[in-house]
């Protein structure tokens, strides 16, 4: 099945049309500026690029740009734009009204309306890109694919807060997690390195990139995870603070006069690795000031990393073990520097690091072990790959209603 992967953010686009049956992909790319000017960046199949400015003043615009760009002689991949046969949006938050991804019909739009309050920065373009999707492509089958799903499995324990439980009733306020497409690709590509059925093993999965999170998976389903009611949670991250003594946030707010949108946006934007270091919220600058000795971008750099590793060992008691771990994204899959202050010194949990693997991993296409062979705990670098995750699910969805 030919699917286009659709990730709407607030001004940019990015898009991959895959063929599900070969698990291809035949084109991808991404709309810059949309609403402000309007650029696309698309590459084909061979890898070759493409770039122009042309005015997308909104995401429909976009979306006729992407499938014009599919379908050019020149740059494309298809002829015709009925050769799409589904689209799969990836979708930040389903909150508690979507425990499954879903096939958009009947009052699936209604609903996915009221995630709008707790994700208001990350639904809007979502939805924004549904509608471009169902202005241009009328008759293609739709599905919302969610980032919390896959953590669904959480026991009431581990998503519970301990807050009173009719605020939890009367405003969902609950641990959701996020990055599921990613925990759920790199454990299940993780279980067949270490050849057993899913439904057999213990892994961590650590998703580091500018946002980060750390999931327990254990039999193949989440049983918890670092992120919570938003992914402001869990791990020190580029810029956002990760957990604190939740009375830190009344504290500053009382001191610097913050409003509660002000709050939310220095804990967002202002924190991280950017607020320690003073340096930058990219990892590549931060391991480089690193290097030369800058103290707060050390600093910045080991909260990260012992932040991971707490995480690690306390996802080991809560499974009562672990059979491998698992580094993906941006910086778990190139910054070999934060993967080894995460795992040395772990001999305790069975992990022999092999510092030499490490460092040669780089870029890898597939995974890469960086633990020594003998190692009881294996320690692995799985390039992700939510787009795949995504057009396979829609393929899941949209073939079982055939
Ligand atoms: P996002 O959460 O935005 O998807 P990514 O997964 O792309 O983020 O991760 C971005 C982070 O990955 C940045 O901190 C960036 O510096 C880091 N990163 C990307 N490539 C490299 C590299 N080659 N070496 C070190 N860090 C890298």
């Amino acid at each position: 099945m030919y699917v286009l992967v659709v990730n709407a953010g607030s001004s940019s686009l990015k898009y991959q049309l895959m063929d599900t049956t070969a698990e291809k992909v035949l084109a991808k790319g991404v709309c810059e500026r949309i609403g402000i000017d309007g650029h696309i960046e698309h590459k084909n199949e061979a890898g070759e690029k493409f770039e122009r400015d042309i005015p997308m003043p909104n995401h429909s615009v976009a979306i006729q740009i992407v499938v014009d760009t599919l379908t050019d002689p020149e740059m494309g991949c298809i002829k015709d734009m009925s050769e799409i046969e589904a689209v799969g949006h990836r979708a930040a938050h389903g909150g508690n009204y979507f425990s499954d991804n879903v096939y958009i019909e009947g009052d699936v739009m209604d609903r996915f309306e009221l995630c709008r309050e707790i994700a208001p920065l990350h639904t809007g373009p979502h939805i924004m890109g549904i509608h471009g999707c169902t202005s241009v492509m009328p008759n293609v089958p739709q599905v919302i694919v969610f980032d919390t799903v896959f953590h669904k499995t959480m026991p009431d324990y581990a998503y519970m807060y301990a807050i009173p439980y009719d605020m939890y009733e009367k405003y969902s306020i609950r641990r959701y997690g996020f990055h599921g497409t990613s925990h759920c690709y790199v454990a299940n590509e993780m279980a067949k390195v270490l050849g057993r059925p899913i439904e057999e093993t213990k892994i961590i999965t650590c998703h580091i990139g500018n946002g980060s999170s750390v999931t327990a998976v254990k039999g193949g389903k989440c049983i918890d995870t670092s992120m919570g009611f938003t992914p402001l949670a869990g791990l020190e991250m580029g810029t956002r603070c990760g957990d604190m003594d939740p009375a830190v946030v009344t504290y500053i707010m009382k001191k610097e006069g913050y409003t509660p949108d002000e709050m939310s946006n220095f804990m967002n934007k202002k924190c991280g690795l950017l607020g320690v270091s003073g340096v930058s919220s990219d990892s590549r600058e931060l391991e480089a000031a690193a290097k030369a000795g800058n103290p707060r971008a050390i600093l910045a750099a080991n909260i990260m990393a012992y932040g991971i590793k707490k995480y690690i060992g306390s996802y080991t008691a809560a499974m009562n073990g672990v059979d491998a771990i698992v580094f993906t994204a941006g910086i778990g899959e190139n910054n070999a520097d934060m993967r080894a202050r995460v795992c040395r010194d772990m001999e305790f949990y069975g992990i022999e690091f092999d510092e030499e693997a490490n460092i040669n991993t780089y870029k890898p296409a597939g995974p890469m072990e960086i633990s020594k062979p003998g190692s009881k705990t294996k320690v692995y670098v799985i390039p992700t790959n939510e787009e795949l995750m995504i057009a396979r699910e829609t393929e899941k969805i949209v073939s079982a209603r055939k």
